[in-house]
């Protein structure tokens, strides 16, 4: 068998006209010719089609129902045909979550080495968070200088109201001697007494030691009790200086708000426990325009102002919730919209909120009732069409409403602790921000430390050989957020290449179709 070489004898599908064909492999081959002349027949509708046929043929009675059966092509013979895979133009599909970065596979692999070696950022006051083991903290101790004379503490209290004579009471007991209460040191012989209504803060002095080199086994073990009693933090306090936080949990020392460690499900803007909630991980936020709403503002919400709602008499349910908000708000449903007040507006638009308002309900056979209830407003019943509608309904109400950058996650489409991680200062969504060309020099000079660069180093190589890969095919200029439903035909197709050829899989041939459609 002559392996080096793709033979096709006789080829008579479509307008082939028994055509012979050798072909050498592992090159990139090109078919040219005028529109009709034959080349999707020989590509797709002869190689691919043969290729996969016999693929599919190899594969068990019980894969193949599945598979559904492949009619042979018109050709007396194929020899030294690889498995084929097709590459077609079709774009990935109207998915906005679908994004360069996740259709290459990119994502899922910063997601990884965010959540390893990216630095938390505390979202009060930004400032780093981190959980140390105690091991580090003992180390960080001992690196003080020699000779620092220190209390080591364990903060019980944290500015809370109360008098906190059983918590002296019960320390004492444990056997500890002092405690620092609002920044001053005290016995706890005789604690002070505190104004059960103010706020305070309690921390217990676990040891008073001065760094020499014998110190070692003692700072441990203060360093052990003090994190037990301060529940995975404690202070080093120095006379003359400021305080030193430690803490063995995700907190923000300065806040004392307390985080999760990082997990790469927190980076998905597809998954709910990473989604910014604002805008459910699109980075868009879908706005009603009141503009558009009301475009011919002489007419009054009678004579149908406000257009998607269509003749507001026809149902007489809405009717009569209109007029009800109308009185309360003061105004008349055949007053012109131009006429109305801001308020007046907004509140019949928008509703407003938990207030009830009395409504009068007038049925077919003249019976009227009152009732009393929220207001939900004119928009709510659109927005919750445009929400759960079919295509047809956002279709006519698109027109209504204009897309705006989600204002929470600033369009990075991740919930704000993700956003605080960082990587050489960077968040993730910058990073997929930067075009493919910049994005791959980031990635290539990051240097991150000993420990992390060992926990980076499966991920980086991936992220590093795909950005190659997609510079390489002529990429470069292409973002990894921008949305996959927004690529040319070539634009995809090469990205899907990319992501074939990222996979591992050696030895198939691959057919594309017009991969130069639509590049820059
Ligand atoms: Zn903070
Ligand atoms: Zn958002």
């Amino acid at each position: 068998m002559e392996s080096g070489t793709l033979r096709v004898r006789g080829a008579r599908v479509h307008n082939l006209k028994n055509v012979d064909l050798e072909l050498p492999k592992n090159r990139l081959i090109c078919f040219t010719g005028v529109s009709g002349s034959g080349k999707s027949s020989m590509a797709f509708d002869t190689l691919y089609a043969e290729g996969q046929r016999r693929y599919v043929a190899s594969l068990s009675a019980y894969a193949r129902q599945f598979l559904g059966q492949m009619e042979k092509p018109d050709v007396d013979q194929i020899g030294g045909l690889a498995p084929t895979i097709s590459i077609s133009q079709k774009t990935g599909g109207a998915n906005p979550r679908s994004t360069v970065g996740t259709v290459t596979e990119i994502h899922d692999y910063l997601r990884v080495l965010f959540a390893r070696c990216g630095t938390p950022h505390c979202t009060e006051c930004g400032s780093e968070i981190g959980a140390q083991t105690r091991d580090q903290i003992v180390g960080r101790v001992a690196a003080l200088p020699a000779n620092s004379r220190l209390h080591l503490l364990a903060p019980v209290v944290d500015n809370r109201r109360g008098e906190y004579h059983d918590l002296f009471e019960e320390m004492h007991r444990d056997g500890f001697l002092r405690a620092r209460v609002d920044g001053q040191i005290y016995s706890l012989d005789t604690p002070p007494e505190l104004d059960r209504y103010a706020r305070h803060s309690i921390e217990i002095v676990v040891d008073r030691l001065v760094l020499r080199g014998d110190v070692q086994s003692r700072l441990e073990e203060a360093v052990d009790n003090a994190l037990r009693l301060g529940e995975g933090s404690l202070i080093v306090a120095i006379e003359g200086e400021d305080d030193r936080l430690l803490s063995a949990n995700f907190d923000c020392v300065k806040c004392g708000v307390s985080f999760v460690e990082p997990t790469p499900q927190m980076f998905s803007f597809n998954n709910p426990s990473g989604m910014c909630g604002d805008c459910s991980g699109l980075g868009t936020c879908v706005l009603i325009s009141e503009k558009l709403l009301v475009p011919d503002s002489d007419k009054s919400i009678l004579d149908g102002a406000v257009e998607p709602l269509g003749d507001v008499k026809s149902n007489r349910w809405r009717y009569h919730l209109y007029e009800g908000v109308a009185e309360h708000l003061g105004f008349a449903l055949d007053a012109p919209w131009s006429d109305l007040t801001e308020k007046q507006k907004k509140g019949f638009l928008h509703g407003l909120g938990d207030k009830k308002l009395d409504f009068n309900y007038t049925n077919q056979s003249g019976n009227t009732w009152t009732h009393r209830d929220r207001y939900e407003g004119a928009l709510d019943s659109i927005e919750e069409r445009l929400h759960q509608g079919n295509d047809k309904v956002r279709r006519e109400l698109g027109q209504y409403v204009r897309t705006e950058r989600c204002s929470t996650c600033d369009g990075g489409r991740l919930r704000r602790e993700a956003l605080g991680v960082l990587i050489d200062d960077q968040t993730l969504p910058e990073l997929t921000s930067l075009p493919i060309e910049e994005s791959r020099r980031f990635f290539h000079d990051l240097r991150l430390t000993d420990e992390k660069a060992i926990i980076a180093e499966d991920a980086l190589k991936e992220i590093r050989g795909r950005l190659d890969l997609l510079n390489d095919i002529g990429l470069g200029y292409l973002t990894l957020d921008r949305g996959a439903h927004t690529l040319s035909g070539g634009e995809s197709q090469r990205i899907r290449l990319a992501s074939q050829i990222g996979s591992g899989l050696v030895g198939g041939l691959y057919i594309l179709d017009e991969p130069s459609i639509g590049l820059h």
